[in-house]
């Protein structure tokens, strides 16, 4: 399992901690974007699906 890549809220440094060792502050998960509605690989893969209809 791998972990999770957060970050931090106040200097914006990677860390795997939920506390950031650099400042202390509060790290989150950061959310790639890679699953947006109109990415274009969606958008092939949909238009393959009803092709095979
Ligand atoms: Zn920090």
């Amino acid at each position: 399992m791998r972990s999770k890549i957060l970050r931090c809220e106040s200097c914006a440094r990677y860390t795997l901690k939920e506390i950031c060792p650099s400042c202390g502050g509060r790290a989150i998960a950061s959310k790639p974007a890679r699953f947006s509605p109109d990415d274009p690989y969606g958008r092939y893969r949909r238009a393959l699906a009803s092709e095979a209809e």
